[in-house]
């Protein structure tokens, strides 16, 4: 099939929820997709921070070879070996005690909602006065269903499906005032990305961060941290919380868990797993064989080749570049983030969504998120060469864009 056919099927069967890029990608190696024409892109997108290990990597292909050929599926209806090795893993990397596992992002974070609440439930019953509203950042992106979604900030996400779980207030950004005032005993959680992704790659400040720790603290409310996207060692370490030295009560997993695999999981104290007991929550596919299988080699191979390390130092160096980058164009406003986890501010939507495409024709893959920003999560075992390319294609994009609308805009006053 074409990629002309494909559309047309596709508007005609699918439910329109997405708006494509006109691309079609049937392979990938390191770090490029290839088209159906045989070409390569160097992708600095990685599937929205998924395919961490790029594509096709052997340790992956591996373990879903050697695992498929054993066992797929048993159900949580019994054991299998994987899930303690990972969550021997998953442990250590984070600091936290218990594992749940689950099939995405919002699956994780929904097991969060239901954690924070079930806790405050099982304080409540042991005497002490705690609520059951929560306290969210603006900006924030927590995923797609109706607890995650009632804790995203942006309205067009909510909005179309109101009534969403009600009790949930939104903290200006980093306003530690903001969130010193909206908090009480009423809160039975605070729900963080240390390094918001859809939002537009904002970190929030070591104040802010420490704030909402001794305010749970001081009440019981659980301080849940969002890792999605961040984690995974995505920003240089394995959990962005890291960066702060503050450990959460509750973090969630998903996106590069498993190389590409879909996979989610909540991580948490052993003071917070307390209040989940047999047959509150569960799911049919999670922490299956193949996923949990997958995980561990993932894990495994940032180890073994230092990614996290790697991760650090080419971050820092496309941080540096887009820095550089900046000083030559007004037009980016501020470079933000940590380890590969990168986004720029353009001065205007229509800049950032004309780059964009425009990168994507000289088959470099990026993204614009949150209107204005254009955001890089490539594969971790990106290296200085493609930064190079990256940049090099942005400088020129950029160059070329400012002028003609500098141009267009003359011509405009001109004729007016
Ligand atoms: C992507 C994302 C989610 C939702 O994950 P899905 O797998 O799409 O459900 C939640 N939180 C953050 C921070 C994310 O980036």
């Amino acid at each position: 099939m074409t990629l002309a056919t494909i559309q047309a099927a596709e508007s005609k069967l699918l439910l329109q929820t997405y708006a494509r890029n006109p691309y079609l990608f049937v392979g990938g190696h390191d770090v490029y997709l290839t088209d159906e024409n045989g070409n390569d892109y160097l992708d600095l997108l990685s599937g929205i921070g998924v395919s961490a290990l790029g594509y096709s990597h052997t340790a992956i292909t591996a373990a879903i070879r050697d695992q498929s050929s054993r066992l797929l599926h048993t159900s949580n209806l019994f054991y299998h070996e994987a899930t303690v090795e990972l969550a021997v893993r998953l442990t250590e990397i984070s600091g936290l005690d218990r594992v749940f596992f689950c099939n995405s992002g919002t699956e994780a974070w929904e097991a969060a909602i239901k954690l924070a609440r079930a806790h405050a439930g099982h304080l409540r019953a042991q005497g002490k006065q705690i609520g059951t509203r929560f306290l969210a950042l603006e900006h924030s992106f927590h995923g797609r269903t109706m607890g995650s979604v009632a804790t995203t900030h942006k309205q067009k996400y909510r909005d179309p499906f109101a009534p969403v779980m009600p009790g949930v207030e939104f903290v200006r950004f980093n306003d530690v005032a903001d969130l010193r005032e909206k908090f009480s005993n009423e809160v039975c959680g605070i729900c963080i990305e240390a390094v918001q992704g859809e939002g537009g790659i904002h970190e929030v400040s070591q104040e802010f961060f420490a704030t909402a720790r001794e305010l749970c603290d001081s009440t019981g409310a659980l301080l849940m941290a969002d890792e999605i996207q961040s984690g995974m060692g995505r920003t240089g370490q394995w959990f962005s919380y890291q960066h702060y030295a503050i450990l959460p009560d509750v973090t969630t997993l998903a996106k590069p868990i498993a190389g590409g695999i879909p996979m989610g999981a909540m991580l948490c104290t052993d003071e917070a797993s307390l209040a989940f007991t047999p047959g509150m929550h569960g799911t049919t596919f999670g922490g299956g064989p193949l996923a949990c299988a997958v995980a561990i080699a993932v894990i495994d191979t940032i180890r073994q080749d230092h990614l996290l390390a790697h991760v650090q130092e080419v971050g820092g160096y496309f941080k540096e570049q887009l820095l550089t980058l900046a000083k030559r164009h007004d037009c980016i406003s501020e470079v933000r983030g940590m380890g590969l986890m990168l986004g720029i501010e353009l001065h205007s939507a229509e800049l950032a969504e004309t780059a964009a495409a425009q990168m994507m024709q000289r088959r470099i893959i990026i993204n614009r998120t949150s209107e204005t920003v254009l955001r890089f999560l490539p594969p971790y075992i990106l290296e200085q060469k493609h930064v190079d390319i990256a940049i090099a294609a942005l400088d020129e994009i950029l160059t070329l864009s400012t002028a003609f609308a500098a141009t267009s805009s003359a011509g405009e006053h001109a004729n007016g």
